[in-house]
Formats: C-alpha cells, structure tokens, sequence
C-alpha cells in the first residue's frame, strides 16, 4: 500500500505521505527543511529551503540576475516534473522566488 502514489497523483494531497521506510528524497540527505511544493505559471516546482553552507559556491539568481552564495540561506527550485535532473535545479534568493 502507499506504493505509487508520489508521482500519480500530484495534486497536493501527495506530499503528506511521508512515512518511515518510503523511498528516501531523490536529491540526498535530509540536511534541510522538507521540501514543499509551489505552482508557478501553471507548472509545479518544489521547493527546498537550504540554511547556507560553507562550500562557498556562487549561484546566479534567476530572479534578480544577482550572484548568490551559497553561504547565504536560500531556495533551490526545481520543476517537479524534472526532478532527476541536477541541471534543471536554480538557486533562488528568498525573497526574490517570494515576490516571483
Ligand atoms: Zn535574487
């Protein structure tokens, strides 16, 4: 039972089912908040809120074509339909995927 039902039937009741022993997250640990899901422009993107870290990468905001570092907290958002691929990952400033 529960098998299935993550890719199915994606209409918001989906993501509650997070129970112990399901297949884990596709983008690794669990070092951050769940991930939560947003609609945008007809498509659904997920959201994962990342606290900063000290790899001292420099993303590209897509919101304010400003450079963000990773030490800062931040979003990354994926399409929710794409969510094998790495490349389709864009880190957003808060505030700039908010007021989006
Ligand atoms: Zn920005």
């Amino acid at each position: 039972m529960g098998k299935g039902a993550r890719r199915g039937g994606s209409r918001g009741s989906a993501r509650a089912r997070r129970s112990i022993g399901a297949s884990g997250p596709p983008l690794g640990a669990l070092s951050h908040t769940p991930d939560r899901t947003e609609w945008r422009g007809g498509r659904e993107f997920v959201v994962r809120t990342l606290r900063g870290n000290s790899e001292g990468r420099v993303y590209r905001c897509p919101g304010c074509h400003q450079e963000l570092a990773s030490a800062v907290p931040h979003y990354v958002v994926w399409p929710h339909d794409g969510m094998l691929g790495v490349e389709d990952r864009r880190h957003w400033h808060t505030r700039c995927w908010e007021i989006g």
